[in-house]
């Protein structure tokens, strides 16, 4: 019986006995595991009374289990739906309340916080702990390793992803298999996955990033990955000899700039280093080149739409920009008022169609119809440009624009320049509220290592590069910017901290 994704995932084993898993203390799935193991939480999910379009809900730590229940979740026609491990009860319940999941499953640590939501829901809660143990685990222990595979067409859905929301509720974007195996069959060929990768996986599954794009691929490339609970720097600088291939988020790479055991032969035989989920500065992408001989390979990406564009595996990866659009995915830069594309070289709104693109809200229509274009395009909420060559740069979300004295500050521009300067470790540059000016330009610093930054040595060496209307009216000097686990600047976080700056 056909599965759209679960079919396109096992399409290609090299050989049953092949490693597709190995943990750091040596624990190993093989592709004949992959298929029983996720035959058998299928099978405990089907006990559990899940039917065909149910969703299971997860919030449990990154482990080979983990991983084997969302298969198993596919397999039985299911909808896999991973909350970030750090939300508290009260968001969990949100969630729950919101998705009304016919199995949730948590660590066992916050079952008792966590037995009254499910119950209210009408949910089983069944745990699964850091070790990937629980009472899903014990029953799924109890099933056959074989299942017969539960029918699903490429527009049914497999998986929903709330997205992190940092205004407002959080939304589930529903993807279907169509859009999960169509994009990852993409980045395998633009990426050339083959059976003899081996992925540094350091990436947390509760996320597009980890969940999807690094595991869809290897799966259906047949190769391998070295599975880390977490970014753990000297577990990877031990792991790097072992890997060709590593998608990370761009703290991964500037912790691995900043320590010296990070060297070019460590890394000598690598195949590919790719960045995405924020933006990767200019400043680290030549660091890295320098001292390694990897250009990172950026690529750019959302909950809502898997991946969209990639700088080229041959060819300029350039900094700064995240390359052109991936086959088959149409992108377009619109003026966000009128919705008309803007002139070559212009600024506007990314907007995207194509197979990747997901299928709306749950259970949010009004939400969900806003953010589409009559002819189908998504409103993607990143501001972005087209340059001569084709390539893709984002200058910032939409709502980190910053409207001072009616002119458009976008952060990016700013930003790229402060981070240039010698002792600049980083830099978010953020609108808050001006008497005069309505908003006024707030850049906000950490410095780098024995670097001692002040307002007057930071503003001097931008005075002529920048137009005043862009120049920072007030600078602030932090240990370190706020990030979300993904490596996301928090910048309402910062606004919010810096809102009386001209009050
Ligand atoms: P998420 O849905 O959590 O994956 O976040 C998606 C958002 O991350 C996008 O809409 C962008 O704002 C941002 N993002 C992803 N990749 C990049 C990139 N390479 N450069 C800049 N921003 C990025």
């Amino acid at each position: 019986m056909s599965n759209h994704l679960f079919d396109a995932l096992t399409a290609f084993i090299p050989e049953p006995g092949k490693v597709f898993l190995e943990t750091p203390e040596g624990s190993k799935l093989t592709y004949r595991d992959v298929l029983a193991r996720s035959a058998q939480y299928a099978g405990a999910l089907q006990k559990l009374g899940v039917k065909p379009g149910d969703r299971v809900a997860v919030q449990v730590e990154k482990t080979p289990d983990a991983l084997m229940v969302y298969l198993g979740t596919i397999r039985a026609g299911a909808v896999f739906l991973p909350l970030n491990t750090a939300y508290t009860p009260a968001e969990v319940a949100y969630f729950v309340g919101d998705a009304e999941p016919a199995v949730f499953v948590c660590d066992p640590q916050k079952a008792d916080a966590l037995a009254g939501t499910a119950q209210k829901e009408g949910a089983r809660l069944q745990t699964l702990n850091a070790r990937g143990e629980g009472t899903l685990r014990d029953l799924a222990d109890t099933m056959p390793e074989d299942f017969t595979t539960v029918a699903r067409e490429d527009e049914d859905l497999a998986a929903i992803l709330y997205t992190s929301g940092t205004t407002g509720r959080s939304k589930g974007a529903m993807l279907s298999h169509g859009n999960l195996a169509s994009n990852s069959q993409t980045m395998v060929k633009v990426w050339r996955f083959t059976e003899d990768d081996v992925l540094l996986h350091a990436l947390p599954i509760f996320h597009t990033h980890g969940l999807f794009v690094a595991t869809n691929c290897l799966m259906m490339a047949g190769g391998s990955m070295l599975f880390l609970p977490k970014f753990d720097l000297d577990q990877v600088l031990a792991l790097l000899p072992r890997a060709t291939a590593m998608m990370g988020v761009p703290t991964f790479y500037t912790r691995l700039l900043a320590s010296e055991a990070f060297t070019k032969d460590l890394v000598g035989h690598f195949r590919l280093f790719i960045s995405g989920s924020a933006p990767l500065s200019a400043e680290v992408h030549r660091a890295f080149l320098d001292r390694t001989g990897h250009a990172i390979l950026e690529r750019y990406g959302m909950t809502e739409t898997n991946m969209n564009t990639s700088n080229p595996y041959d060819g300029d990866r350039r900094p700064g920009t995240v390359g052109f659009p991936l086959p088959g995915v149409g992108l377009r830069i619109a003026d966000p008022k009128t919705g008309r594309e803007v002139s070559p070289g212009e600024v506007g709104i990314i907007e995207i169609k194509g197979p990747n693109v997901f299928q709306g809200y749950w259970r949010m229509p009004e939400k969900t119809s806003q953010e589409f274009r009559v002819d189908g395009y998504f409103i993607t909420g990143d501001m972005g440009r087209i340059d001569e060559d084709g390539y893709v740069s984002i200058v910032g979300r939409s709502k980190d624009l910053i409207i001072s004295g009616g002119f458009n500050v976008y952060p990016a521009e700013v930003e790229a320049l402060l981070d240039e300067l010698p002792g600049v470790a980083e830099s978010a540059v953020i609108g808050v509220p001006h008497p005069d000016f309505g908003e006024a330009v707030v850049a906000v610093l950490a410095a780098k290592p024995d670097s001692v930054l002040d307002e007057d040595t930071v503003l001097a060496p931008i005075r002529d590069r920048l137009a005043k209307f862009k120049q920072p009216k007030k600078v602030h000097v932090l240990e370190a910017l706020p990030r979300n686990t993904m490596g996301k600047i928090q910048k309402n976080v910062l606004r919010d901290q810096f809102k009386g700056d001209f009050s």
